[in-house]
């Protein structure tokens, strides 16, 4: 078997999603002994990724990939499929991907299993992705070829095999008739701090209270120098910009450690945030279904425990 993972970029560094993702490649390998290619788009992430166990790393050296366009990505990616056959590419499940990996689905007409969460072997290789809001979980079986992206936190960039391996440059000519020209970057929150890719995020759910509340909360995420994340009733109710919401119709995030703050942990919820490392929650209500996820779970009033959290800090 042969896997190709596309490391996505911004600014000279690896997206974090896309990282975790060539560690379920690298377990992939483990099990069945395939080969794992890793392309980009940026020669200094190629220098880095050549410290990872790969098979190599190959690097797209045209300036039409400097910036995203869906389209010159799909043709990159088409003509490399081309000429290295693989079985499997493998993807982080990021907005460049929900938006652009559809378009090469079609073109190389190749499944795509989209935001998978695990791989299984019974021996034979299985994905596993939640649906139905996370309710039920699906086991798919591919048919030798396909396409495959997994959800932020499924895998830790941390467990990434080193070792070395050769980047091999190439250039492909992209010439086309753009039908689709981006705009400015989109930032996804209003600092312009993407919480997918957050080490520290203090989550604020309904049980502040009332917006005034919310400064308290920012102060203690200004002492762990984290993001702050907010579940949907704060952001319907206005308090946060949506933006900062996390959950399922919000952003996954996957950070070291996520500080909850007055969230019951409704599903809806948890699928956003149940990737973090560590996860430290306050609640009033012993029976919150936070607690069942959380490492450190702080049963009391949040209006009692953070001044005195504050202070210590
Ligand atoms: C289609 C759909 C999509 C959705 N998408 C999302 C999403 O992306 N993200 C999301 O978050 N939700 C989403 N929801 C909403 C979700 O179902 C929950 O309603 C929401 O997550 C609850 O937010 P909460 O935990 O802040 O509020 P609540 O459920 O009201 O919980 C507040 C918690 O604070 C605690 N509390 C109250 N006062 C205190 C105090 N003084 N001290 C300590 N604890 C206190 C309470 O015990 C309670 O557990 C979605 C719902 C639907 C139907």
């Amino acid at each position: 078997m042969k896997i190709l993972c596309f490391i996505q970029t911004l600014d000279g560094n690896a997206n974090n999603n896309s990282l975790e993702s060539l560690c379920a490649a690298q377990e992939i390998s483990k099990n069945n002994g395939a080969e794992v290619h890793a392309v980009v788009f940026d020669k200094s992430v190629a220098d880095k990724l050549s410290g990872y166990q790969l098979n190599s790393v190959i690097y797209v050296n045209n300036e039409e990939l400097n910036n995203y366009n869906p389209e010159y990505y799909l043709k990159a990616l088409e003509m490399l499929n081309n000429d290295l056959n693989p079985n499997l590419l493998i993807f982080g499940h990021s907005y460049e991907t929900r938006d652009w990996v559809p378009r090469l689905s079609a073109r190389l007409d190749k499944a795509f299993v989209s935001d998978c969460t695990k791989i299984i072997f019974e021996p034979e290789l299985y994905f596993i992705r939640p649906i139905y809001q996370a309710k039920l979980n699906e086991k798919i079986k591919l048919n030798g070829q396909g396409i495959v992206s997994f959800q932020a936190g499924s895998y830790s960039s941390d467990n990434i095999s080193s070792g070395s391996c050769n980047v091999n440059e190439v250039s492909f000519d992209l010439s086309l008739n753009l039908t689709v020209r981006p705009g400015k970057r989109f930032k996804d929150s209003a600092d312009g701090v993407d919480l997918s890719n957050a080490e520290v995020i203090v989550s604020i759910g309904r049980g502040v209270g009332k917006v005034e509340n919310i400064d308290m909360v920012k102060s203690l995420a200004e002492k762990l120098n984290a993001q702050i994340g907010a579940s949907r009733p704060v952001v319907d109710a206005g308090w946060l910009d949506h933006s900062y919401q996390i959950g399922s119709s919000g952003q996954t995030v996957s950070p070291k450690l996520y500080f909850s703050v007055g969230i019951s942990g409704a599903i809806q919820h948890l699928v956003g945030m149940k990737g973090a490392k560590s996860i430290i929650a306050i609640n009033k209500d012993p029976n919150a279904p936070i607690f069942e996820i959380s490492d450190y779970a702080v049963l009391g009033d949040i209006f009692e425990i953070l001044p005195k959290l504050l202070e210590e800090l």
